[in-house]
C-alpha cells in the first residue's frame, strides 16, 4: 500500500494533487510520501520487534537528509558505504551507535572519519582493509569494532548486476577463508571483533536465499565459538524486493518470521540493512511531456513520447533494463498505442519505457514514473549538463522542497580555465 492514488481521475500524493506540486516546483522532480516512508519502515522494523535488532537503512538507496532524519526519528540507523554518506547520516541526526559502514573500498580518510564519529561497526571486506583499519585506529589510539563481510556463495536469483553473494562477485570474503582472518583479527590490539555480516544481493523476490545465507552464517558463528571468538552482531544485509511490475516479493513480516525462525536461540543482535523495500514504492518521479512524434521507416512505425526527464535523472531503465510503471497524472481515456517514452539525452539508451502500451498523451501532460524512490535520485548525474531534479516530500496536505533543483550555474562549480589557456 502506498499513498499515490487517483481521486476523481487525478493522481494525488497523500492529500495533495501531484499537478499542484508540479505547478509550484516545475519538472522533473522526485516526490516522496512521508506517510508511505513511515508505513514501510514500520512494517519492516516491527517484524523484528520481538528480538534484539537494529534496522540500518541503506543510505545509498535514497540519501536525502530529510528522509534519513525521518527514519532516525522512527528508531532506525544507517548502513553507509562512504564518508559522504556518513556525513549525511550525521547531519540528519542519526545516532553513530546505529551506523554501520559497508563497502569494498574504504579509504584511509573514510576509516578515520568513521572511527572519529564512533560508529557501531565496520564491515571489513578484505585482509588489506583490516590491516589499514588497525593502522588508522592505532594512530588515533582507539579500537575499531568490526565484522567481516563474508560471502556465503548463495544464488539470490536476481539481476546479474545486483547479485553480490556469489563467489564470482567482488564483495566480501569467501566464508571458508574467513575463519583464519577472524583468528588474526582477534589478536590485533586495535581491532575488536564484534560480528559477522553478509549481503547477498538486491531485489530478491524469494525468502529461501536469505534463509540459506543465514544458515551458513550461523554454522560459521559456531565455528568461531570453537575458536573462542564470540559474536555480538549478525548483519544480514538488505535486499528484500518490491513490486515494480508483476513481481511477488515476500511481505516484510513473512521475511522477518522466516529469519527469526532460522536464527533460533542464537544470542546476538540482528542488524538489517533494508533500502529498496522501504523507499522504493514511497517515491515517484514526475516529468512533463515535451513532444510526441512518430518515426516511419519502410512499413514500420514507431511512436515516441519525449519527456523532460532522462537517464541522467532515472538511470535504472537504461542501466538494468528495469521496468517502471508510468502513469499519466490526469487519468486518460484516449486510445492506447505502443510507445517508447524517452528523455532528452543524446543516447539511444536514454529511455524510461520501451514498447509500452500507453494512452495517447500530448505536450504539457504530466507523467508519474512509479516506484522511483530507491536508486532514483541517488543515481542521478549531470550528464548532458542537466541540472539535477528537485526532491519534494509530502505530509498530508503539506509539501516541502527537500532538495532544490540545481541551477545551471551550479553545473560549473569548481571548474576553472587555467592560465595557460587564457588568451594574451
Ligand atoms: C545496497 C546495499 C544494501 C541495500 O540493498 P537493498 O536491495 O536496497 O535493500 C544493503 N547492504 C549493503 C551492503 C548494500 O550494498
Amino acid at each position: 500500500m502506498n499513498h499515490f492514488q487517483y481521486k476523481d481521475g487525478e493522481l494525488f500524493c497523500e492529500d495533495i494533487p501531484v499537478a499542484v506540486i508540479a505547478q509550484e516546483v516545475g519538472t522533473p522532480f522526485y516526490l516522496y510520501s512521508k506517510a508511505t516512508l513511515t508505513r514501510h519502515f514500520q512494517a519492516f522494523d516491527s517484524g523484528f520487534a520481538d528480538i534484539d535488532h537494529i534496522t540500518c537503512f541503506a543510505v545509498k538507496s535514497c540519501s536525502n537528509i530529510a528522509v534519513l532524519s525521518l527514519f532516525s526519528g522512527l528508531g532506525g540507523g544507517a548502513d553507509i558505504v562512504s564518508g559522504g554518506e556518513l556525513f549525511r547520516a550525521l547531519q540528519a541526526g542519526m545516532d553513530p551507535r546505529r551506523i554501520i559502514y559497508s563497502g569494498v573500498g574504504k579509504g584511509e580518510e573514510e576509516l578515520r572519519y568513521g572511527l572519529k564519529s564512533g560508529i557501531l561497526l565496520f564491515n571489513v571486506e578484505s585482509e588489506q582493509e583490516l590491516l589499514r583499519l588497525q593502522k588508522v585506529a592505532a594512530d588515533m589510539g582507539v579500537t575499531a569494532p568490526i565484522a567481516f563481510r563474508v560471502n556465503p556463495d548463495v544464488d539470490p536469483k536476481t539481476h546479474a548486476y545486483i547479485s553480490t553473494g556469489l563467489a564470482k562477485n567482488k564483495f566480501g570474503i569467501p566464508i571458508d577463508e574467513a575463519l583464519e582472518l577472524y583468528v588474526q583479527a582477534a589478536e590485533m590490539e586495535h581491532i575488536k571483533v564484534m560480528g559477522v555480516s553478509c549481503h547477498i544481493g538486491s531485489q530478491l523476490t524469494l525468502i529461501s536465499p536469505f534463509v540459506e545465507a543465514l544458515r551458513k552464517v550461523k554454522a560459521f558463528v559456531g565455528r568461531l565459538a570453537e575458536k573462542g571468538i564470540a559474536i555480538n552482531y549478525i548483519d544480514l544485509g538488505g535486499g528484500v524486493g518490491i513490486t515494480y511490475d508483476d513481481e511477488e516479493p515476500p511481505h516484510p513480516q513473512e521475511y522477518a518470521k522466516a529469519i527469526i525462525e532460522e536464527l533460533g536461540g542464537l544470542k546476538a543482535t540482528l542488524i538489517l540493512e533494508p533500502g529498496r523495500v522501504i523507499v522504493g514504492n514511497a517515491g515517484i518521479m514526475v516529468t512533463e511531456v515535451q513532444y510526441t512524434k512518430t518515426n516511419r521507416g519502410g512499413d514500420k512505425e514507431k511512436n515516441f513520447v519525449v519527456v523532460d526527464a532522462g537517464m541522467n535523472d532515472l538511470t535504472r531503465p537504461s542501466l538494468y533494463g528495469a521496468y517502471h510503471s508510468i502513469q499519466p497524472v490526469q487519468e486518460k481515456t484516449t486510445a492506447s498505442q505502443l510507445v517508447d517514452i524517452v528523455g532528452p539525452i543524446c543516447e539511444t539508451g536514454d529511455f524510461l519505457a520501451q514498447d509500452r502500451v500507453f494512452p495517447q498523451v500530448e505536450q504539457g501532460d504530466l507523467l508519474a514514473v512509479m516506484s522511483a524512490g530507491a536508486y532514483g535520485f541517488t543515481m542521478a548525474s549531470n550528464y548532458n549538463s542537466r541540472p539535477r531534479a528537485a526532491e519534494v516530500m509530502v505530509s498530508g496536505e503539506r509539501f516541502a522542497v527537500i532538495r532544490e533543483r540545481e541551477t545551471i550555474e551550479s553545473l560549473i562549480k569548481g571548474e576553472a580555465i587555467p592560465e595557460f589557456l587564457e588568451k594574451k
